[in-house]
């Protein structure tokens, strides 16, 4: 099957219904239910978008089994060109979301496609799991799947060594071996677009190393979100039924973030890519490099993200008549600058890239770490605060739109209209703004950032354990050795 149309990725939701709870309801259709319609919708259209005619040369390449046009997320670089041209395809999907949906497909769809092309990586353990990924790669490739990851095993209690210790009652364990497959149970943390994806794909993560005794926790593979004994327990929904006037953004962009439970569930073993191999868990992310290649997917979202942001503050300034005031040209002036770091990383990451051992072309990792550490911990908080510092009270004098069809909607256009904008307009912008800075899905956006790619603690502790300050100490040596 080439490239899917967004009507084929609903009507594979609707044939394959998975256990989802939400707010005490068991979910029959995700596709249909409020929490998640809007969601599933606004995946569906970047589905459309590699059919678009004007689109699809850029969304899409020729699969090298059949030759129908694939999602380009899929394609194993080989060049810089193929990334940047990558990248190109990535940012048209971030832009439909404003950079607001971090887990459209093309997030996994890159891990999956590092992996293949590191495909011996996994052999290393058994011979047959290279095959296992390779195959897995070209069934979703082909069948364009939508993808799902829960890599954080739910802990009893934190423990501060680098090693996470594992309570067999609590994380995702290995039960049994049996001819079928593996038998796993436990639960996982956080399977973003969980009950809206076809797959669930569960692996280790580094900022929550393994410890040597943790074998039945060292695995890898992927399954069918349909799978009998997986159930994904969903937050409460951030789509509140409202207009796109209202909530712009949370009655458009709900990608759900998900607690997995794993009921003694059957993994076939052609879906299981490692097994009991602590060192392969904890070292695939640099043995494949599918850091960098996430990365890379991450990085360019952000920088999507940041000029969204960058471009609302601009309208916010010129509706609020304030763009010659000192302070606010300084707090603009701060987001251009985050905007044009985060883009001179994405950029050095392609420049300065290359073939891994596998030759697979590979982003840089240090600007791609950079860029993606600064947005998380600092950028996009602080991008979020800049909106309201200069939207002030205009986020809170904020008509719904029913308030226009009303008999105060005189007041309201007459009070609320602004040198540049009548009431509406204003209303309808800084609607955005707030959806952007201060309701519940913009609280969970900047949690988002914060914490989605591990917790900046444990992510720096493994930057100070692993980056190379050697040359840069040796020099200040030499420094101090003119002084005697
Ligand atoms: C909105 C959102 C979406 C997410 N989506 C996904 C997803 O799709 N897939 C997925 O797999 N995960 C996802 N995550 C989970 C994310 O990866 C984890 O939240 C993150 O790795 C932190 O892990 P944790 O929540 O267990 O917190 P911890 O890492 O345990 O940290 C909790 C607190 O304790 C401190 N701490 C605890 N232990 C240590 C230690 N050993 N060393 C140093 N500090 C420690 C931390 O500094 C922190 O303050 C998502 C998270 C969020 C918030």
């Amino acid at each position: 099957m080439p490239a899917r149309t967004g009507e084929q990725y609903i009507a594979g939701l609707k044939e394959r219904p998975r256990e989802v709870w939400i707010r005490g309801e068991r979910v029959e259709d995700v596709t249909t239910h409020p929490a998640f319609k809007n969601g599933v919708k606004s995946v569906a259209a970047l589905y459309d978008m590699q059919h678009d005619p004007e689109m699809q040369a850029a969304m899409t390449y020729p699969s090298p089994t059949t030759g129908h046009p694939v999602g380009l997320s899929f394609q194993i670089p080989r060049t810089i060109e193929d990334l940047v041209r990558r990248r190109k395809m990535m940012e048209h999907w971030a832009w439909s979301s404003c950079g607001m949906m971090a887990r459209s497909p093309d997030f996994l769809n890159i891990i999956f496609s590092s992996w293949a092309g590191a495909a011996g990586y996994f052999a290393q353990n058994r011979p047959e799991f290279e095959m296992n990924v390779n195959n897995y790669y070209e069934y979703i490739r082909e069948n364009d799947l939508a993808l799902t990851h829960a890599l954080i095993n739910l802990q009893r209690s934190r423990d501060p060594s680098p090693v996470t210790a594992l309570s067999e009652q609590v994380a995702l364990t290995l039960v049994k071996e049996t001819d079928a497959g593996i038998v796993v149970h436990g639960s996982r943390v956080l399977a973003t677009l969980g009950p809206i994806s076809d797959d669930i794909a569960i692996y280790p993560v580094a900022t929550h190393r393994l410890g040597d005794d943790a074998n039945r926790h060292s695995f890898s593979f992927s399954i069918p979100c349909d799978t009998p004994g997986l159930k994904f327990l969903c937050r409460e929904s951030l789509d509140q039924g409202r207009s796109h006037f209202d909530h712009p953004l949370g009655s458009r962009f709900e990608e759900m973030d998900s607690t997995v439970f794993f009921d003694n569930v059957l993994v076939p073993w052609e879906r299981v890519f490692l097994l009991g191999d602590v060192d392969l868990c904890n070292g695939y992310g640099e043995g494949t490099s599918s850091n960098s290649h996430t990365g890379h997917q991450i990085l360019t979202r952000c920088v999507v993200k940041a000029e969204f942001v960058l471009g609302l503050a601009d309208l916010v300034i010129n509706t609020l008549g304030t763009t010659t005031i000192p302070q606010v040209q300084e707090r603009v002036a701060e987001m251009i600058t985050h905007r044009e770091t985060l883009r001179a990383c994405l950029r050095a990451a392609e420049a300065d890239a290359t073939l891994n051992q596998w030759g697979v072309m590979t982003p840089a990792g240090g600007p791609i770490m950079a860029g993606r550490t600064m947005f998380g911990r600092t950028i996009y908080p602080r991008m979020v605060e800049i909106i309201q510092l200069l939207g002030t009270s205009s986020l809170m004098a904020l008509p719904s739109e029913c308030d226009f069809d009303t008999t105060i909607a005189p007041e309201i256009n007459q009070y609320l209209a602004t040198d540049t904008a009548n009431a509406r307009d204003r209303s309808k912008l800084f609607h955005l703004a707030w959806d952007v800075s201060c309701s519940s899905f913009s609280g969970r956006q900047v949690l988002y950032e914060r914490m989605f790619g591990g917790d900046p603690v444990r992510t720096a502790i493994i930057l100070f354990n692993n980056y190379n300050r050697e040359p840069f100490a040796e020099r200040v040596r030499e420094f101090l050795a003119t002084s005697d």
